[in-house]
């Protein structure tokens, strides 16, 4: 077993990672950047060092300075959690050739499902169906445009390096891609350093069901049931529910067991997501992308099925077969869990970084808080939003809806304006509460909950 993991990454992930570490006594190593001393996850960690400026490429992506701290402090592994170093190939096989284990799959297996426009035809030799579109990279707008012709439009241009919705635009028309082409570029270029983009047609009202995977180094892979990642905005999750309620028992064996065959075609090995678009029409569904990482919304499935993802991750890395086989998995109950972002949906949800001058997180049983805020903290304004998860468990999916009102209506947290409210208003949305919310529910019902939210904005400063 790994005796010694720095853990690479901030923020509340970095925190449920150092929990399962501590738990099974391997010892932490925190790194941290200037901007990030007062973080808890420095304060936790059995030792930790600073790696840089506050700019992530300066420090949580500074592979350098990563990989010095892990050699001086003698760790065996390091964890990446999500987002920064996390899906970097040269990473992973830099991390190896020190010596030194990468909590995730190998750099090869990284590239090969990471680059999502690799992974399509990847996919399709293994008999998992895609969305149609490019075979592979589109390298110019005049390329786009004549895939674009034979799918027919609406398409989604995307970067093949993409994450969290970013690197994505629609185009209903032939005369809006080549201005949509480039503006995507530009930004995968930016936020990924990558540019390379692809096609494919537009799925209208989908849902994002993706299912969680396990795989160890002796061929074993297995699944832990799905997920509904279906309310997004702008392309990125803000509510996720276990299990997906659209799914029959059949459509649901199908579709993890293409999951299956999706990650055994790439190799797969460690925890990992493959996610899916399901067509309105409820029997059509076809791959989008692998996340060779663990998940922000990783915590529904533990508490469905009462496994501890991240100790698997650390025993697959450590060279342990599965702890269980897709038999001995079962599903209890109903998981929900909403993002708690640092935002102004009033303000076209800016960013709002700030001091957090009053704090109180909800309890009761079947509720988890998986957050980075202490009273006192203030959230530097330099990486995500992400402020607090907040995740419910109950026997059933009503019974789930009301603990997480209950939860919300609990939470409090003062000088830091969040998304609280509006996710509040949500849980009582007649759509949502029917379970029919398709991926473009949120962007649709935003300006009615706005206007809810607005009022009740109002009513507290008058009281
Ligand atoms: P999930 O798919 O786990 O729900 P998100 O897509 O919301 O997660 O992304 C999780 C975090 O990782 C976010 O902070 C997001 O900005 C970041 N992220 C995701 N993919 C990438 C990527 N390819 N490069 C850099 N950051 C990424
Ligand atoms: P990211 O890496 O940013 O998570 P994804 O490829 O997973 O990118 O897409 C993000 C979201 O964009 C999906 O959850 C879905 O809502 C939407 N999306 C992506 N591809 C399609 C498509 N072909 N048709 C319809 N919606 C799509
Ligand atoms: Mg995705």
């Amino acid at each position: 077993m790994l005796k010694r993991v720095l853990i690479a990454n901030r923020g509340e992930i970095a925190l449920r990672v150092l929990r399962a570490c501590r738990e099974m006594e391997i010892e932490t190593v925190a790194v941290y950047s200037e901007a990030d001393r007062d973080a808890l996850h420095v304060q936790l960690a059995g030792q930790a060092f600073c790696i840089g400026p506050a700019p992530a490429a300066k420090s949580y992506l500074n592979q350098d300075a990563i990989l010095t701290v892990a050699k001086a402090a003698g760790c065996d592994g390091i964890h990446p959690g999500y987002g920064f170093l996390s899906e970097n190939a040269d990473f992973a096989d830099r991390c190896r050739q020190e010596g030194i284990t990468f909590i995730g799959p190998s750099g090869d297996v990284i590239r090969r499902a990471g680059s999502k426009s690799a992974a399509r035809s990847c996919m399709q030799q293994a008999g998992v169906p895609v969305t149609p579109g490019s075979d592979g990279p589109v390298a110019t707008a005049e390329d786009a445009l004549r895939v674009a012709d034979t799918v027919g439009y609406p398409v989604l241009l995307k970067a093949s390096a993409g994450g969290g919705g970013r690197g994505i635009r629609r185009c209903n028309t032939p005369a809006e891609l080549p201005g949509f082409f480039e503006a995507a570029r530009a930004e995968a270029k930016a936020c990924f350093g990558n540019d390379e983009m692809y096609l494919e047609k537009l799925v209208l009202n989908p849902r994002h069901i993706e299912f969680q995977i396990l795989a160890d180094r002796f061929g074993n892979t297995i699944h832990l049931g799905d997920r509904d990642c279906s309310i997004q905005r702008r392309n990125q999750k803000l509510l996720e529910e276990a299990p997906a309620r659209c799914l029959t028992p059949e459509l649901r064996a199908e579709m993890g067991a293409a999951a299956i065959r999706a990650a055994q075609a790439v190799g797969y090995e460690n925890a990992g997501t493959v996610e899916f678009l399901l067509d309105p029409d409820g029997r059509h569904f076809y791959f989008m992308e692998m996340n060779t990482r663990l998940q922000v919304e990783h915590g529904i499935t533990e508490l469905i099925t009462g496994v501890d993802l991240v100790r698997q991750q650390l025993r697959i890395a450590s060279g342990l077969p599965l702890e269980l086989k897709q038999a001995d998995v079962r599903f209890c109950g109903h998981a929900l869990e909403c993002r708690i972002n640092a935002e102004d949906p009033a303000e076209n949800f800016r960013p709002c970084p700030g001091r957090a001058d009053f704090l109180h997180f909800p309890g009761g049983p079947g509720v988890r808080v998986d957050s980075c805020l202490y009273v006192g903290y203030t959230l530097p304004p330099f990486y995500d939003s992400l402020a607090a998860k907040l995740l419910v468990h109950g026997p059933t999916r009503l019974e789930a809806i009301r603990k997480l009102r209950r939860c919300l209506e609990e939470f409090a947290l003062e000088g830091i304006p969040t998304n609280a409210e509006l996710t509040h208003e949500l849980l009582y949305h007649p759509t949502f509460i029917r379970g029919g919310c398709t991926t473009s529910f949120l962007d649709e019902a935003l300006p009615e909950l706005l206007e809810y939210d607005r009022k009740f904005r109002e009513t507290e400063v008058q009281t």
